[in-house]
């Protein structure tokens, strides 16, 4: 049922939900056993075994515009939360804060283990636990009764999912907590009403939930204490260049796991190397169902890494990645070691440390952003809809050719 762990896998599960993308605005908030309105992609799409671009362009060579706008719009509501938090990283620094500072909370652990007492709750408490996915509409639901019925922190709910989704992302999971907690847009919180639930839940879990709907009955919004917008403290990235003339190494990590299919494609590689952050795994506390969803995810990288370039590829998922790559460049002889730029989140929180090491055996780490995304940063100045009427303008280049003129090649006028 979840998106499984390998690219070929992704484009056969994407390629069964395009006949279902034309009925996604009309279906797609529907709470049902096997989620089989919404695509449960979103593994692949957050660790990059297939890029939004290619979910799109596939879309739309099979549906008009018109028909499927809103399914893009929600891939792209990923982007607007990464470009978003890319620009404010403090975000996600006071979010990692405030997490140390906590003290530990017995009602915590119990709606964890599905013991909240609530029906409702503990029913998605144990799917996400035991499968790594919650429907959109359930994610919402949960962090609703989480902040406001239950009045525990929304960073606690926050952590409670990133730890167990395996599409746990740092901007969507952090930000869409934020939003639920009426941080994210000043003034607006989300509230979870008995009268949504029953009519988008499958009649087949209403039945057997239906004690748990007292709580959902009138809910009291608890307002945040400070209302704070974050600035832009990171407006732009410094152009990072690779010297073609040193001796590099390619490395590959879990925040983009198809880098053949990315600008670094065409360069010649003396090596590659492809790690885990198992760190921040253990860190995060990831459950074991959740690290072999990575594990093989990144075996599936490598194996495509090495036809791809043809060069000694390795796996390192067990050692710090730092301690892997110092010892990799330096058994290599490199002189350079290129990436792609991991987003705002546990690894690039790593960077400032793992550069060091590097420059220390003189060797530099050099990070190039995809070109889509850099082009598409800018526009996360503002709330999703300024973002996405700016986006909107490139895509509906798409939908005005003819499915004979190879839509994915005009796509959204990028540089590839
Ligand atoms: C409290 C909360 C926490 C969340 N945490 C995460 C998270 O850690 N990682 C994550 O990828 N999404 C997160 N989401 C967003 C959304 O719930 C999931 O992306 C979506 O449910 C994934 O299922 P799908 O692939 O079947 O989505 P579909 O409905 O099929 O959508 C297709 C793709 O669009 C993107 N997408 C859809 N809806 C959203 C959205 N609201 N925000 C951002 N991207 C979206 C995803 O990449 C998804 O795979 C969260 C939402 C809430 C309310």
């Amino acid at each position: 049922m979840i998106c499984p762990p390998s690219r070929i896998a992704t484009l056969g599960h994407l390629d069964k939900f395009l006949p279902i993308v034309g009925l996604y605005a009309r279906d797609r908030n529907h709470v049902k056993p096997g989620h089989s309105s919404v695509s449960r992609l979103s593994p692949a799409i957050r660790h990059r075994l297939i890029t939004e671009e290619e979910v799109v362009a596939a879309v739309l060579q099979f549906h008009p515009f018109g028909r499927v706008e809103k399914f893009i719009q929600e891939v792209y509501w990923r982007r607007y939360w990464k470009s978003w938090l890319a620009l404010r990283p403090e975000v996600w620094i006071d979010y990692l804060k405030s997490l140390t500072d906590m003290v530990e909370d017995p009602a915590i652990r119990r709606i964890e283990d599905s013991r909240s007492g609530n029906a409702v709750i503990d029913h998605f408490a144990n799917e996400l636990v035991t499968t790594g996915y919650l429907h959109n509409h359930a994610r919402m639901w949960f962090a609703a009764w989480w902040v406001h019925e239950a009045r525990l922190p929304w960073q606690a709910g926050a952590a409670f999912f990133y730890r167990h989704l395996l599409d746990g992302d740092p901007a969507s999971n952090t930000l869409s907590w934020r939003w639920v907690a009426g941080l994210q847009t000043p003034g607006k919180t989300y509230l979870a009403r008995r009268s949504n639930l029953e009519k988008y839940m499958a009649p087949e879990l209403l039945d057997s939930l239906s004690n748990g709907l007292g709580e959902f009955e009138k809910p009291q919004a608890l307002q945040p204490d400070l209302i704070f917008k974050p600035p832009i403290t990171r407006p732009d990235w410094p152009l990072e260049i690779l010297d073609l003339s040193k001796t590099t190494g390619l490395w590959i990590h879990e925040e983009d796991l198809s880098v053949e299919n990315s600008v670094l494609a065409s360069h010649s590689f003396s090596a590659v190397l492809v790690t885990a952050d198992a760190e921040s795994w253990e860190h995060h506390r990831f459950p074991v169902a959740k690290k072999q969803w990575l594990s093989d995810a990144l075996q599936d990288a490598t194996t495509r890494a090495e036809r791809h370039w043809k060069v000694p590829t390795i796996l390192e998922n067990l050692s710090p990645h730092a301690d892997a790559l110092l010892r990799w460049a330096k058994s290599n002889n490199l002189q350079q070691v290129a990436a792609l730029r991991p987003e705002v989140g546990p690894l690039n929180d790593s960077l400032t440390a793992l550069r060091a090491t590097l420059s220390q055996a003189g060797i530099c780490l050099i990070l190039i952003d995809r070109p889509e995304d850099l082009k598409i940063r800018h526009f996360a100045t503002g709330g999703f809809f300024q973002f996405w009427e700016r986006l909107r303008k490139s895509l509906v280049i798409v939908s005005t050719v003819s499915a004979a003129t190879a839509p994915q090649q005009l796509w959204m006028d990028l540089p590839r």
